[in-house]
């Protein structure tokens, strides 16, 4: 019997927000242990936790970006557990009042065909502490540190409308995006500050029935993720085969073996409602103030980048998977330079040597106005290829203008006539037996000699000009 797999995620994204969620403490879990702590957020008795606006704020953009309802009203509970990183023995979250119902998100399917996929809920949760497990060197000890707790999360909760891993990785890459796009948080998988769980179960094809499902958990990145799913789908598929049963358990995946083994199960205590923090009313005009903040959805900007500067589809795509990278093309292309040079010098040039130089996109010295100086140079024909790029590395070492560079190389491309005739005329008699085949009808040999003049002029003939003038004289 054929099946087909049924998967839905639980996601946890980290809110960028300056402080935590109920105190005034920074929002930065990775400075050094339990320094960014007070009462609130050490969950001492008796200390009252004071909801930030921030994160209502940021929660709030995220859901809209995801398409979502915000509801009018909504509230937090305890969700009581005891661990030794949740010392209070509850966690904040939304579980009876979510702060926003339904939402979606489009994807490509494995057939390139655009499928939505439905979100069922998105709410609030506070982050617990970090348990830190020493093992080296001495007796194993455990450490926690505080620095997390009470950081700002969002946990989205999909719909189960995957099908397969790719359908499960390709949602996580587009709700990265447009999460990104926002600026309410950074979704890194392997810094943490995206979180993601998935739920899969098996069921026979064509069946629209709801099987029991196993959770699967610790995956810290997006391939990860569809391995674990693949794997899984598997393991699921030959129980069914031998008549076992599955039962519903949390498991983890080892991405060491590509295997995810089962894991005890933690006792889960009742949701109830907390007494201390207030219920969030949201009103139509905040709403309205809100959604005015959004910024153009990757989506819209690729149309747009087609209309406005006749990208191709997949130009505009590349362009657009940032929002800083699309603010970056869009800046350079006001200077001047023609959008679809920028756009293929962006993808080609400049994104990789921004990573060859160990820069991150943010940090690069090659400023729109920079790039744009460089991109117009090559289109006036002022420097060839070649040179562009050369100009774009010393653009990494150097704060002077491409112009500056150019001068101070000697990079400007040699286009006059006469100069050019005389580098072809020395080829010419250098390169009998080359010219000889050329004129015996292998006319493969005009790369050879066009390869020998431009490196007699250093690089910095005109490609296209020496070649007219080579045939000339060849013909
Ligand atoms: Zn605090």
């Amino acid at each position: 019997m054929g099946y087909e797999a049924v998967i839905g995620l639980e996601i946890h994204v980290q809110l960028s927000c300056t402080t935590k969620m109920f105190c005034d403490c920074p929002n930065r879990p990775g400075d050094d242990p339990n320094t960014n702590i007070c009462p609130i957020c050490l969950w001492l008795p008796g200390a009252v936790p004071r909801f930030s606006l921030e994160t209502l704020e940021k929660a709030t953009l995220a859901c809209l970006a995801l398409n979502c309802d915000i509801q009018p009203r909504s509230a937090f509970d305890q969700k009581v557990y005891y661990y030794p990183d949740l010392p209070k023995g509850f966690q904040l979250s939304q579980h009876h009042m979510p702060l926003a119902r339904g939402g979606w998100i489009d994807i490509m399917d494995e057939d390139g065909k655009p499928k939505n996929l439905r979100l069922h809920h998105v709410h609030m949760e506070e982050d617990v502490a970090k348990l830190v497990h020493e093992t080296e060197g001495r007796t194993p000890i455990s450490l926690v540190d505080f620095n997390r707790a009470g950081t700002p999360l969002i946990e989205i909760v999909t719909e189960p409308d995957m099908r397969s891993p790719h359908d499960a990785m390709a949602f996580l890459k587009v709700l990265r995006t447009q999460l990104r796009y926002t600026g309410c948080a950074e979704c890194s998988m392997d810094q943490g500050t995206m979180r993601c769980d998935a739920n899969i179960s098996l069921r026979p094809l064509g069946s629209d029935q709801l099987n029991t499902k196993v959770e699967v958990k610790n995956m810290n990145s997006i391939q990860h993720v569809g391995n674990a799913i693949a794997y899984e789908i598997k393991r699921q598929a030959e129980s069914l085969k031998n008549n076992e049963p599955i039962m519903l358990h949390t498991r983890l995946w080892d991405p060491e073996k590509g295997i995810t083994t089962a894991m005890r199960a933690k006792f889960e205590g009742p949701c109830v409602p907390d007494p201390a923090v207030t219920q969030i009313l949201v009103t139509d005009e905040w709403l309205r103030k809100m959604a005015s903040k959004l910024p153009e959805m990757p989506h819209r900007k690729v149309s747009r980048f087609v209309r406005q500067y006749g990208l191709a589809h997949d130009e505009a795509a590349q362009m657009s998977s940032e929002r800083e990278l699309s603010e970056y093309f869009e800046a350079v292309v006001k200077f001047g330079a023609s959008p679809r040079t920028v756009a293929n010098w962006i993808a080609t040039q400049l994104l990789p040597a921004v990573k060859e130089h160990g820069h991150e996109f943010a940090t690069s010295p090659v400023t729109a106005r920079r790039f744009s100086g460089l991109i117009t140079m090559l289109e006036k024909d002022e420097i060839n290829s070649n040179s562009a790029r050369s100009v774009l590395n010393k653009l990494f070492e150097t704060a002077k203008s491409p112009e500056e560079i150019v001068d101070q190389f000697g990079f400007r491309q040699v286009s006059d006539t006469g100069a050019l005739r005389g580098i072809v005329d020395q080829v010419i008699s250098e390169n009998m037996s080359a010219v000889e085949n050329y004129k015996n009808g292998n006319k493969k040999s005009i790369g050879f000699l066009v390869g020998q003049a431009m490196k007699l002029s250093q690089g910095k003939a005109n490609p296209k000009r020496l070649q007219e003038i080579l045939r000339e004289s060849l013909a």
